[in-house]
């Protein structure tokens, strides 16, 4: 499958990874939207959320999870942050292979441009 975020998983692609396990992988955004732009994803190929079925719950749970986890690890935790899945055209979706944001370090607005 030609997918950006698997190769990624393949190590067929550099990134910087910051967690891995069985299930999920966890590396810097390459073009960062704020000074903490952590990108979490699965492991197993999900191209959007729409394609998610009823027993990934534990799979997106431990995402946000861990989500929480890097936060508190990266001192951002109290201060604040934002996690986001994007979906589809309207949704400004680029990577088709499901990916939760964490950003923060900095006041993020709300509505985004
Ligand atoms: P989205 O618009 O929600 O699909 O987000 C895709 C994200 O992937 C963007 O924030 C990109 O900067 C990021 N991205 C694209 N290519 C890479 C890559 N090779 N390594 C790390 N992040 C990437
Ligand atoms: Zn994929």
């Amino acid at each position: 499958m030609d997918c950006l975020f698997c190769k990624i998983i393949n190590k067929e692609i550099p990134s910087n990874i910051i967690y891995e396990d069985k299930q999920i992988l966890a590396f810097d955004d390459i073009d960062p939207k704020a000074p903490i732009h952590k990108l979490i994803i699965p492991k197993k190929h999900i191209t959007t959320t729409n394609d998610l079925q009823a027993n990934d719950g534990s799979l997106i749970g431990a995402m946000l999870i861990l989500a929480t986890d890097l936060a508190k690890k990266l001192d951002i935790a109290e201060p604040g942050y934002r996690m986001v899945m994007n979906c589809n055209a309207d949704g400004g979706q680029a990577v088709y292979h499901i990916h939760l944001h964490l950003l923060g370090g900095r006041s993020l607005h709300w509505p985004p441009g």
